[in-house]
């Protein structure tokens, strides 16, 4: 339903701007119909004009991406596979088994049908085989959101995989449409500093913290809808249980979507001008360590991931993690 007025239905008779065969989509903001390959090839010289005009990718780059099966992150990762070998870099495609149920049976599913169809070698890591536990079990051991324990959990076996693979960038799958929600979010709860963070690309610090990228910063999410989709490639349909529909940043991406209805073009030209404004923004004003435990970086003594897993397992996760990656993955 959602994607109604970009994805045209077979029965119109629209052609395709570059090569008149039938369209299968409209860019309203561009004002243009394109079939299926142009419509890939559209959004592919999009994400490079993306890494291009910001900077995100150099030649030789080693580049890391945690994929879960779903449409931005499969979309990503088929996108730089193919631009990879263009411009010189490596990607390697990541798996958190966060042992959400069915949801990441299914997930892991997809991941695997993906990387297989690209001729990729997948770096996995499984909550239930390196910790014996799941999200599930976290979340209702320490009595916190589901989704916030989840964060701290993917967000430390990101940084951990990325420091001992030595890649120079973590790729994000997020979208335009996501980056609008957390960037309006933030104005409405007053949480300016995490705006200056949301551009297309935060910066390493020294060898502390990789560098994310986010070459999807001009694709909306409709836009990775259709060209996974289009590509018949292999993803998740399904949301994460979790997932809340009526959640502010959810009802911030209806509105803009109504907006860009009745103003084709309002969205890139937001993120164009949010780009241009984030010096402005403030910074944000914790101090970056490293944690005694682990060695990764931290705002505290001990990172939220050791102390989460200590109060909720008994033990330190985080050795655990780098123990895993060193003994299993890189052997
Ligand atoms: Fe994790 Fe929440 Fe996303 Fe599900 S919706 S994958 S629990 S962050
Ligand atoms: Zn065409
Ligand atoms: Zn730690």
């Amino acid at each position: 339903m959602r994607m109604k007025s970009q994805y045209l239905k077979q029965s119109q008779v629209v052609k395709c701007k570059v090569c008149n065969s039938p369209a299968i989509a409209r860019i309203r903001y561009a004002k243009i119909n394109l079939c299926s390959k142009h419509f890939s090839e559209f959004i592919e010289r999009k994400v490079r004009r993306t890494i291009k005009r910001y900077k995100l990718i150099n030649e030789g780059d080693k580049v890391l991406i945690a994929i879960s099966g779903g449409k931005d992150s499969t979309a990503l990762l088929t996108i730089l596979a193919k631009l990879s070998k263009i411009d010189k870099f490596e990607v390697i495609p990541l798996h958190i088994d966060l042992g959400i149920n069915e949801y990441s049976e299914k997930s892991k599913e997809a991941v695997l049908k993906l990387v297989n169809t690209l001729g990729m070698k997948l770096v996995s890591i499984s909550l239930s085989k390196v910790l014996n536990t799941d999200i599930p079990t976290l979340a209702r051991k320490l009595r916190r959101p589901t989704c916030s324990v989840c964060g701290v959990v993917k967000r430390y076996i990101i940084n951990a995989v990325a420091k001992e693979l030595k890649v120079n960038k973590v790729a994000l799958g997020h979208n335009a449409d996501d980056i609008i929600a957390y960037t309006f979010k933030a104005y409405i709860t007053q949480n300016l500093e995490s705006i200056s963070k949301l551009g297309p690309k935060t910066e390493s610090i020294n060898d502390i913290a990789i560098g994310r990228i986010r070459p999807l910063y001009e694709v909306t999410e409709k836009e990775t809808l259709i060209y996974v989709l289009t590509n018949n490639l292999p993803y998740l349909h399904e949301e994460c249980p979790f997932v809340s529909l009526t959640s502010l940043e959810f009802k911030i991406k209806e509105m803009f979507g109504a907006l860009e209805s009745d103003m084709p073009g309002i969205k890139i030209s937001y993120l164009r001008n949010l780009v241009k404004n984030l010096k402005f923004y403030p910074e944000p004003k914790t101090k970056l360590g490293r944690c005694k435990v682990c060695g990764l970086i931290s705002s505290n003594d001990i990172c939220s991931f050791c102390k989460l897993t200590k109060k909720a397992l008994g033990f330190y996760g985080g050795p655990k993690i780098m123990e895993y990656i060193r003994n299993v993955i890189l052997k």
